[in-house]
Parts: structure tokens; C-alpha cells; sequence
């Protein structure tokens, strides 16, 4: 056997050192830049999160005039999340979701997990290749139209991709033959890749073929239990959306091809909205336009008021279903006097993609994205002086800032990332902070090198810039929430 040569375990070292994160050592050997962390921190070392070494691929910003790159800009979230390097268009209706989103819709899953599970919601996973057999059952099949990616096996074996999993979720339940009314109400969710086959994709994550939703499905003893998980759901969701710092309106909707007798669909006010709903300037009463007659300008709730109407961005949709699945599939369980009943279905979704674009498409600027403080994929981005200027020397005070706030307020572990691209202007490098929306920018420059040091800080939340010591600064970053 020939021996391993030499240049081999090079490129091997150098793939390995080129597939990290961590700072590289300059190989020049003179003074070069570098960021690793200094010995007295030895015992504690992390990985800095250098912007350099993140993927967000500044070539893709620039898709200019490549219209099957650029796809149809068709609206603020779609264009400053490819700016920003979050998402990327592969083909219509579809994204490359980039790392930074990916750290982003990770927070906001975990939100949901949170909320879901807050009222009783157990997590499983569906297969997206769903059985035509179970949709044929349901007499779905027909009735989804075109909208229904459908394909076949080599057996010749209808299947879709699932958009929606009632029929499975129902029939999963159905298997269960011992399944007791001690155990309802039952709420089972996942959250997964849906797909729709939209005539014209568009608003990039706001309407796509390809998205993330949350689905969960409830299963009761009786008809009021299941009003009074329906109503918890919706408490739930109103809680996520508060937490999120959106102010979505529930609505009443129409229950369209998934059935039932009571729906809901919470709404976020927005210019592009495609949703048009109709609230009332009296009461409490809104609903969307498709459930009232047309002509019907007065409220049906109180009579007296006027109904105005806004645009909204659908981001949930609940409903009370009854026995519609159960009954189809024989979900049954055993009653309190031993018997077999059918069990009351809801069924409740949220957009996990649309909410990250509409809350991007709410809360941004024209040139920048402002995130729910929550979903920020990192809370804190702290730029290095430009080398060569005369305040080079607060580089090392820049590096040491990036690990005393990851040693000391934990919550900021991982959150922090150092703009390390000496080689541009503080200006240059604001301008791409403020592209992807950091809640905290820290300048490290000439106000670090004076006798009390001290750190700007700009929020870019609210778009003030402070000046802080280093207890200040601390004291201002603990309060910061993640999750
Ligand atoms: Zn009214």
C-alpha cells in the first residue's frame, strides 16, 4: 500500500480549518489580525462568531437584472431577506432558507413548542407523502383541485404531498383501539414542510409551494369540551402573537375544503395583505369579507355600527371540525360508561414561515429588517475598528467585549457576533448591521480608549444610539430576552 503523502493531511487540515467558524491564525506570522480569544480566557474558550465566516453569500445580494434569480420582487420582506443573505429563490415558490434564517425559524419554533405545549399540545411527525387512499376517504381528493401536488410511485400507487394532515392525523388516532376518555382532550401537533400548488407563487415566504406550518389537531369527548380546546388554542395563539410583538386581529373565517362549523383566522394588518376583513367601528365584531354578504356595510353583531375595511396577512386559522374526520375514519374512544363515542375534532394551523416574512414585512424599514426581539437570529453585533485607523488598538478591547458578554449573561451565549471585516469602513459595515437588523450594534472606537471607557450602543429596535460604560452596557444587554 502506498503511503499517505504528505500534502494529503494538508489539504485535509486545511478543508477541516476552512469548515470551522473559528478565527484563523494569521500564517504570515507578522502581527497579523486575529480575533482568537486571549490566554486569560483559556479555560472558558468558545468559538467567536466572526461575520466574516458566516454565510449569508454577499454574491447573491447582488442579483440585479438576473430576473430568474431575482424572481418577482414583489414586496419589502422578499427583498431585504435576500439582500440580508437569509433566503436565496431556487425555483418558483421555493427558497434556500440560509443559515441566519434557519437560526431565526429555530427561535420561533421554539416559541410555538412553548406555547403549544403550555396547553396540553404533544409533538409528533407525519409523513409528507400521504396515501390518495385516506384523501379519496375523505373525498378530499377531488375536491383540493389543482392545489394538491400529486404523485406516484413505481407500483403505479397515487400519493400527495401532504398540505394539511387531517386524514392522517385522524386515522392514527382511529388505530388506537384502546383509547379512553381519561385521555382527551388529545392535542397532537407537528411542525413540517407543506407543500401547495400555487398558480403564481409570490411575496416570496408569504406565498410559496414549499413552507413550514405548525398543525395541530384536538380531539374531545363532547362538543362543548371541544369549544372549550378551541377557545384555548386561540388564547394560545393570541399569547404567541403578543409575545412576538405582533398585534394580529382573530377574525371570523370561512371554513373553506378543510369543513366544520366555526373558524377563525388570526390576521396581521398589512398593506399586502391578500385578506380583506371587515371590522366593525362599534363593537368587538371582525370577520373577512368572504363570510358576510357582499353588499352588508353594517354590523351584524351590534346593527348599529359601520364596518370598515383593512388588508391583512393570514398567519393562523383555527376549527371546530365535530365528528367530520372522526366519523369518516371511526376515531373512536371508550366513555365514562365504557362504550365506544366518537371523538369532536378541532384543527388549528399556524404559517411558521409566513409569520417570520410578515413580521419581517410589518416591523422592517425600507432599509432594513427589524425583527420580533424574540426571532433576531443574533441580539448583538459588535464591529471592530477599521484596521489602520487610530484607534486599531481597541481591537483587543472589541474581541475581549465578545467574550465577557457570553461569560457573564448567559442568555447572550451564541447571540453575539463580531463584525471582524477590518478592512472596511465602521460606516460600510453599520449599513449591513442595519440591513440585517441586530437589536444591539456596539462600536468599539474611540470613546473605548478613553479614561472610563465607553461602548456606543445603537438599538436599532428603537433607533436610539447611547453611550455606555461597561456595567451600563451589561446592565442594558441583561435585560434582553432569547429563547
Ligand atoms: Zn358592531
Amino acid at each position: 500500500m502506498e503511503p499517505v503523502k504528505p500534502w494529503v493531511w494538508l489539504r485535509v487540515f486545511q478543508h477541516l480549518h476552512r469548515a470551522s467558524l473559528l478565527p484563523r491564525r494569521s500564517h504570515s506570522g507578522c502581527a497579523e489580525h486575529v480575533t482568537a480569544p486571549v490566554s486569560s480566557h483559556s479555560r472558558h474558550i468558545r468559538p467567536t462568531l466572526l461575520v466574516s465566516r458566516l454565510y449569508q453569500p454577499s454574491n447573491l445580494r447582488d442579483v440585479g437584472q438576473d430576473t430568474r434569480l431575482q424572481g418577482e420582487m414583489t414586496c419589502k420582506s422578499q427583498r431585504l431577506m435576500q439582500q440580508a443573505g437569509l433566503i436565496h429563490p431556487s425555483n418558483p415558490g421555493c427558497y434556500y432558507y440560509l443559515p441566519t434564517a434557519v437560526r431565526s425559524m429555530e427561535k420561533l419554533v421554539r416559541v410555538i413548542d412553548q406555547e403549544m405545549q403550555g396547553i396540553g399540545g404533544q409533538k409528533l411527525d407525519m409523513p409528507s407523502l400521504c396515501s390518495a387512499v385516506l384523501w379519496k376517504t375523505s373525498e378530499r381528493w377531488d375536491l383540493m383541485g389543482k392545489e394538491l401536488f400529486r404523485l406516484k410511485d413505481r407500483h403505479g400507487v397515487d400519493y400527495c404531498l401532504g398540505p394539511t394532515h387531517e386524514e392522517a392525523v385522524t386515522t392514527l388516532v382511529a388505530h388506537q383501539v384502546n383509547l379512553s376518555y381519561r385521555q382527551l382532550p388529545l392535542l397532537l401537533y407537528q411542525i413540517t414542510r407543506k407543500f401547495r400548488d400555487e398558480p403564481k407563487p409570490k411575496f416570496g415566504l408569504l406565498r410559496g409551494r414549499e413552507f413550514y406550518m405548525k398543525d395541530m389537531y384536538s380531539f374531545d369527548v363532547s362538543e362543548e369540551a371541544a369549544y372549550q380546546t378551541y377557545e384555548s388554542v386561540c388564547q394560545a395563539y393570541t399569547r404567541l402573537f403578543t409575545r412576538l410583538g405582533l398585534h394580529c386581529v382573530q377574525v371570523q373565517a370561512d371554513t373553506g375544503n378543510i369543513g366544520g362549523k366555526l373558524s377563525h383566522e388570526f390576521q396581521l394588518p398589512a398593506d399586502i395583505g391578500e385578506d380583506r376583513l371587515l371590522k366593525c367601528e362599534n363593537c368587538s365584531f371582525s370577520a373577512n369579507v368572504e363570510t358576510i354578504a357582499s353588499d352588508r356595510n353594517d354590523c351584524p353583531q351590534c346593527e348599529t355600527g359601520r364596518l370598515v375595511e383593512s388588508k391583512g396577512i393570514e398567519v393562523g386559522h383555527t376549527f371546530y371540525l365535530g365528528k367530520k374526520y372522526s366519523h369518516v375514519f371511526s376515531a373512536t374512544f371508550s366513555s365514562a360508561q365504557n362504550k365506544p363515542s366518537i371523538a369532536e375534532m378541532g384543527c388549528y394551523g399556524l404559517g411558521v414561515t409566513r409569520i417570520l416574512a410578515a413580521a419581517i414585512e410589518v416591523m422592517s424599514t425600507e432599509e432594513g429588517i427589524r425583527w420580533p426581539g424574540l426571532l433576531a437570529p443574533y441580539q448583538v453585533c459588535i464591529l471592530s475598528p477599521k484596521k489602520g485607523s487610530k484607534v486599531d488598538e481597541a481591537t483587543v478591547i472589541a474581541e475581549d467585549l465578545v467574550h465577557t458578554l457570553g461569560e457573564t449573561l448567559p442568555q447572550l451565549r451564541g447571540e453575539v457576533v463580531l463584525d471582524d471585516r477590518t478592512q472596511m469602513t465602521i460606516g460600510k459595515r453599520l449599513k449591513d448591521a442595519s440591513i440585517l437588523g441586530y437589536p444591539y450594534v456596539i462600536v468599539v472606537g474611540q470613546s473605548t480608549l478613553e479614561e472610563i471607557p465607553r461602548f456606543e450602543v445603537i438599538c436599532q429596535q428603537t433607533g436610539e444610539t447611547v453611550f455606555l460604560n461597561k456595567d451600563g452596557l451589561l446592565d442594558l444587554l441583561g435585560k434582553v430576552e432569547t429563547v
